[in-house]
């Protein structure tokens, strides 16, 4: 079918909550997709940093499929035989006691959210139905009730509520206001290490050191949220690794999967998840054996084919390279590994959504976040010469602009 009958039938049944590129794609292989015809683009999305192994890895893909032959769900009121080695593999590389698995990212988010408040119940001792947890403006978790109820942003919240209370709202990149927000009834502080749909906004050197320094004095759990900035994002295996700290409570999900399949986890390195009893939490597909296989192998590639280095590497690079391109409509460039953006000065006609057209014309996919940022964020198995040629096509697009 023609693209644009495609577009037609989408906007005639599907409902209107995402406001996509008109590009229909239909193909991926690593850092490429190519549309219904025949065009090709350089994804510099990824899937929102789900698929940071590229598209269709062979191996991840074959790992499905010998999965698929064999067994996919059980549900967890049976064992299977996949879950206790992604257990033990990624325990092992994340130096965490204990894991989770669920789903999507935001099950993650209120798995971690129900186990901060027992937490702060059993072991704090926090009076029932009291327990506080601290968040930050332009925060992003996902889109279930309880998660849009302590977002920032009007648009994801408005007409939706009530919203679950317990929560409370600090500015980003502050300790000193971390520090004055807890109160007795506090039991987490939960932030994403670099606030990725906010416009990659990375907070000053050593805050995540204040950070756990404060929840370590104060009793409360610091929960991070790398479900984009994990798994090799940011030039690291977890975002945290920079400033050196541990969380006590860390989310992955998105490149948990390498793209093929809805898989997130949360990760203890204490004792938190071991409060949890029989019947407390559950998922119906969280943990099931084509989930597990495909993390295990989404996980064996990022570390045996280096991604996570090349992601230093190469994101170092396209920054340096971004940072030449010179125009008086661009504010500023910034970024961490291959999770960049590029911020236009306010008021620039057209905003962000005009340079990402032009670049889908020249083939290259990114979107904007707001109105005057672009991000950057390509799979982690970019090279020297894709990014060269990126770049000059993003010096057009400027330069046109
Ligand atoms: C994408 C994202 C989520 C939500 O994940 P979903 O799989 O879309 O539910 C949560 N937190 C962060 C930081 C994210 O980027």
């Amino acid at each position: 079918m023609k693209a644009e009958e495609l577009i037609d039938l989408e906007d005639r049944f599907g409902a209107k909550n995402y406001k996509p590129l008109d590009v229909v794609l239909s193909k991926g292989e690593g850092i490429w997709v190519w549309d219904v015809d025949g065009n090709k683009y350089m994804d510099c999305l990824s899937a929102y940093s789900a698929v940071n192994q590229g598209h269709c890895h062979p191996k991840i893909r074959q790992a499905m499929l010998d999965q698929a032959q064999k067994l996919t769900l059980t549900s967890r009121a049976f064992r299977n035989d996949q879950l206790a080695l992604l257990y033990e593999e990624l325990c092992d590389l994340t130096d965490s006691h204990k894991m989770l698995p669920m789903n999507s990212g935001a099950e993650a988010v209120e798995t971690v959210i129900k186990c901060a408040r027992k937490w702060g119940y059993e072991s704090k001792g926090v009076a029932d139905g009291q327990a506080e947890i601290i968040v930050c403006q332009d925060n992003f978790h996902g889109r279930t009730l309880s998660i849009i109820g302590f977002s920032t942003d009007d648009n994801a919240r408005e007409n939706f509520g009530p919203f679950t209370p317990g929560f409370k709202t600090i500015p980003f990149g502050d300790a000193t206001a971390l520090e004055d927000a807890i109160t007795p009834n506090t039991v987490a502080f939960m932030v994403e290490p670099v606030q990725g749909e906010a416009g990659v906004i990375i907070p000053p050197k050593g805050y995540l050191q204040d950070v756990r320094r404060i929840c370590t004095e104060k009793n409360i759990l610091m929960i991070l949220d790398e479900i984009q900035t994990g798994l090799g994002r940011t030039g690291k295996l977890l975002a945290e690794e920079h400033d050196g700290v541990q969380a006590d409570l860390t989310l992955i999900g998105k490149a948990l999967s390498g793209g093929f399949y809805p898989v997130s986890a949360v990760l203890s390195n204490d004792e938190v998840l071991g409060l949890l009893q029989p019947g407390q939490h559950g998922s119906t597909f969280g943990g099931n054996p084509l989930a597990c296989a495909v993390a295990r192998a989404a996980l064996k590639v990022l570390v045996e084919e280096n991604m996570i280095e090349n992601a230093a590497k190469m994101g170092a690079y396209f920054l340096e390279q971004l940072k030449t391109i010179e125009t008086p409509i661009i504010k500023e460039v910034r970024g961490i590994g291959l999770m960049i953006a590029i911020e236009l000065e306010d008021g620039t006609p057209g905003g962000a959504r005009a340079i990402c057209e032009a670049l889908m014309q020249m083939g290259i996919l990114c979107k904007e976040t707001h109105t005057y940022t672009i991000r950057f964020a390509p799979p982690l198995v970019i090279t020297k010469e894709d990014i060269d040629w990126a770049v000059d096509k993003i010096k057009t697009a400027f330069a046109d602009a």
